[in-house]
């Protein structure tokens, strides 16, 4: 049995019964720079974190699917009748909804049911992933077990049509395509508008620095709002500059932007057009070993979620503050904001106490105790 698999085998025997034919893995993933630039068809660096799904799977004679989870050990069961009807509810909506996306996309390519058990170490709702890392853990799976030769583009497609339609969630590409292309000591340098990937060396191991993130535990009342909101205001800055997104916009546009648009939605393009511009000089300055200029582009990317795009919260700004007083290489807040975490580029040996600063920063102004916790670019979804 490979390591870390313990865990989910005993699941599987326990509830299932017997030994699964396989373990297969997928990990969640941070975003290093790009945020809110994916719906608007421009770029973003996420990495595949060592934090991963697990799941232990086997064919069946039979058409039943039985789900169980080391979250909630109740046996859910269904069969390959029912996921044509993407009636799903709860958890098992994620692998269900999997099913369902690789049946959509090649009709009969899941012959019969199958067993799973799920484990994770990534946690639950802390802007990580964990739902794109099941996702791709049940997909990878079913697509070896039925050997049905999909490739990587079309897993990270059938895991969003999973996310989009059977879970309900309108997310982009970025979360599976981190969660599959996730490479050791490199990012995911992603175009949400052709889809193209590349891997970008971060060269972190050989800096010996590693990313601390830290989930402040603030979720607001209206990210949900905001979130529609910034999204609108990207549509009408796009529509009134005359172009199909802000992607086709640069630096250069700007100041034609400022006398056409109102101030709010100007401030709004100039977040989204210089964030492209920030993820483009990143993968550069990445290429030839210049974290330097990295961390200031992740300090000028937080100023302008601050100051432009406004979705930061005073929790966030003090991590980023604190981390830049303790040294930090860079730090910035990540995820579509209004809370969630913040991340900051540090020596691994100074991680702990950074961390330890930030817990007193939030215990002095009486702020929700926030989860710091150290994260290194991984490997992506595979079988183990
Ligand atoms: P995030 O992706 O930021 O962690 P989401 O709300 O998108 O948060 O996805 C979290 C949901 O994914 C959980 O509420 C649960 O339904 C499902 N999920 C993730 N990991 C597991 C797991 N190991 N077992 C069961 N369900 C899981
Ligand atoms: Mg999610």
């Amino acid at each position: 049995m490979t390591a870390g698999t313990e865990t989910v085998a005993a699941l599987f025997e326990r509830v299932l019964g017997g030994a699964p034919a396989g373990f297969w893995r997928a990990p969640g993933r941070v975003n290093l720079i790009g945020e809110h630039t994916d719906y608007n068809d421009g770029f973003v660096l996420p990495f595949a974190i060592d934090r991963a799904t697990t799941v232990a799977l086997s064919p069946r004679r039979d058409d039943r699917i039985r789900l169980v989870s080391t979250f909630d050990e109740t046996l859910v069961e269904s069969d390959l009748g029912a996921v044509t009807s993407r009636a799903f509810s709860g958890w098992s909506a994620y692998p269900l909804g999997v099913a369902w996306a690789i049946g959509e996309h090649a009709e009969g390519a899941l012959r019969h049911g199958f067993d799973v058990a799920v484990d994770s170490d990534v946690p639950v709702g802390a802007g990580l992933s964990s739902s794109a890392a099941i996702e791709m853990a049940v997909a990878v799976a079913l697509n070896d077990l039925w050997g049905l030769g999909l490739g990587r583009t079309e897993l990270i497609r059938i895991g969003q049509r999973a996310e989009n339609i059977a879970v309900g969630a309108p997310t982009g590409i970025m979360d599976q395509s981190a969660s599959v292309f996730g490479q050791r000591d490199a990012a995911v340098f992603l175009d949400c508008r052709s889809l193209a990937v590349e891997q970008v060396p971060l060269g972190f191991d050989a800096a010996g620095l590693v990313l601390l993130v830290v989930d402040t535990k603030v979720e607001h009342a209206h990210a949900t709002g905001g979130y529609r909101d910034r999204r609108e205001a990207c549509e009408r800055g796009a529509a009134a500059m005359g172009v199909p997104a802000l992607r086709d916009l640069t630096v250069d546009d700007l100041p034609r932007a400022m006398v056409l648009l109102d101030d709010v939605t100007f401030r709004r393009v100039r977040h989204v057009v210089t964030e492209d511009a920030r993820v483009l000089e990143s993968v550069a300055a990445l290429r030839v070993g210049d974290l330097a200029r990295f961390g200031e582009l992740m300090a000028a990317s937080h100023v302008s979620m601050r100051d432009d795009f406004e979705i930061s919260v005073p929790q966030l700004d003090a991590v980023v503050a604190t981390a830049q007083a303790a040294g930090a290489v860079g730090a910035r807040m990540t995820g579509g904001g209004f809370g969630g975490c913040a991340i900051a580029l540090v020596a691994a040996d100074e991680a702990e106490s950074l961390a330890n600063e930030v817990l007193r920063v939030f215990a002095d102004r009486g702020w929700h105790e926030p989860v710091p916790f150290t994260v290194r670019p991984s490997d992506g979804a595979r079988a183990l």
